[in-house]
């Protein structure tokens, strides 16, 4: 998918025109409680591309002069993105702080749109003429707080996304990805599993600017480590913040199968972990959790019940997932790794038959009669899985409105003990028939 990133100086728009490109998207995302999201990165959609964006703006780089901080933010839109959006503000013209930017721009080669922000009305059209003289050729008008423009803006944008290259994902393959906080020991665990007995690493290759990809094989089945903690650039100060590791772990959650969310069993659970899984659940990928370093605490039957009983206090919308126990260091518990991976992997490509689904429901429907809103029941008519990577269901019912949100949540409990989608969300929709 091609990365769109909006570039500027503070003040112009950047997160305005950011959650206009993206808002519909973000509102259909279930809410998690308890779980504050950055929106610095998400998805965005114009005629028949998805593409990602990258709000700049939003990756604040500690407290830094201000020059130095939009020269950061313009590091990291050149470093990821296919695309760049350079906003400049129409009411105020061009300032020092602009010319600024457009200097790092230009340097960069990258494919940028100018885009002038603020031009609410026809009349204030004739503003965005002297943005010419900053070099990127035609400025589009755009309006953010009023929604104006973005269409044209889109249009060009798309226009110079490059050819997909087509690293194809390969069927039986299962890729998968480390995530979690920074010392937690993802680069460890990555070289423990690759040492590990009777694992053959076939191959390892450069296939993105961001990650590099490791292909192994144990017992007849493939598998690629998307790692991004391996390949951290060292010296560049944005690398060491913490949206920016954030930033890296969502595009590796992207292209992965299985997400294994790291937890440092030394240190115990943060606010941090919980955003980072956050992410991974919302994607819709299967997730295992890895609770790392168990070496560093007394590892008896009775520790663990309680580090699990903590994990799915914090973790509850993960309460899918399943929990390893391992050390990287020491190897102890590395074996029950893989075997992991492979049954939540295998759950989330799964398909289950329809007319068991609906003997299933049925049986649901039986136990716990639908709910009535205002005199009207629910009636549900049919259910049939419509997709895989997650498994996804619609449930045809009289009327969506109908389905109150705790009755959803008892069908999805259903069908997941009925089915054993351990490691892997599923998604419910109710449809009128
Ligand atoms: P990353 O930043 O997540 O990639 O973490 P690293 O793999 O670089 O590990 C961070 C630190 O934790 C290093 O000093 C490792 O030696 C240490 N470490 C990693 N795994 C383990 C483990 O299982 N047990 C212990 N005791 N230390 C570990």
């Amino acid at each position: 998918k091609s990365v769109v990133a909006i570039v500027g100086r503070p003040n112009v728009g950047k997160s305005t025109i950011f959650n206009r490109l993206v808002g519909e998207r973000i509102s259909i995302v279930e809410d998690i409680p308890g779980i504050t999201r950055d929106r610095i990165y998400a998805e965005g959609e114009w005629l028949t591309s998805t593409f990602n964006i990258i709000d700049t703006g939003g990756i604040e780089i500690g407290d830094e002069p201000l020059l130095l901080k939009m020269r950061q933010q313009a590091e990291v839109a050149i470093d990821e993105a296919d695309v760049i959006i350079f906003l400049v503000n129409g009411r105020e013209g061009i300032t020092a702080a602009d010319e600024e930017v457009a200097k790092l721009l230009f340097k960069s080669n990258k494919p940028v749109v100018l885009a002038v922000n603020k031009i609410d009305n026809p009349e204030m059209r004739e503003k965005i003429y002297e943005f010419y003289s900053l070099g990127f050729g035609e400025p589009y008008p755009i309006s953010g707080t009023h929604g104006l423009g973005l269409g044209d803006l889109l249009d060009a944008v798309v226009d110079l996304f490059p050819e997909q290259e087509s690293a194809e994902a390969e069927e039986d393959t299962i890729y998968f990805s480390l995530i979690g906080r920074p010392n937690v020991g993802k680069s460890s665990l990555v070289n423990a599993i690759l040492n590990e007995e009777r694992v053959i690493v076939s191959e390892i290759e450069g296939t993105t600017r961001d990650a590099i990809d490791t292909k192994l094989r144990k017992d007849k089945q493939d598998y690629v480590i998307i790692d991004t903690a391996g390949m951290r650039k060292r010296g560049k100060v944005y690398e060491t913040t913490e949206k920016y590791s954030v930033l890296r772990a969502l595009k590796a959650i992207e292209r992965s199968d299985v997400v294994l969310v790291l937890i440092d069993a030394e240190t115990g659970i943060r606010e941090q972990d919980k955003k980072i899984a956050g992410y991974a659940h919302d994607a819709g990928r299967a997730i295992v959790i890895v609770v790392n370093k168990w070496d560093t605490v007394v590892a008896n039957e009775k520790a663990m019940k309680e580090f699990e009983t903590k994990i799915r206090a914090h973790f509850q919308f993960l309460d899918y997932a399943p929990i390893v126990f391992l050390s990287a260091k020491t190897k102890k518990r590395l074996h029950t790794l893989l075997p992991a991976i492979d049954l939540a992997s295998e759950n989330h490509a799964k398909r289950v038959p329809t007319n068991v689904l609906n003997d299933v429901i049925m049986d649901a429907l039986a136990m716990n009669p639908t709910p009535t809103i205002k005199g009207r029941r629910l009636k549900i008519l049919y259910t049939t899985q419509v997709a895989a990577k997650p498994p996804s269901f619609v449930v045809f019912v009289n009327d969506p409105e109908l389905m109150h949100f705790s009755y959803k949540r008892f069908l999805e409990n259903k069908i997941r003990d009925a089915f054993g989608f351990v490691g892997t969300p599923i998604k419910i929709f109710a449809r009128k028939r």
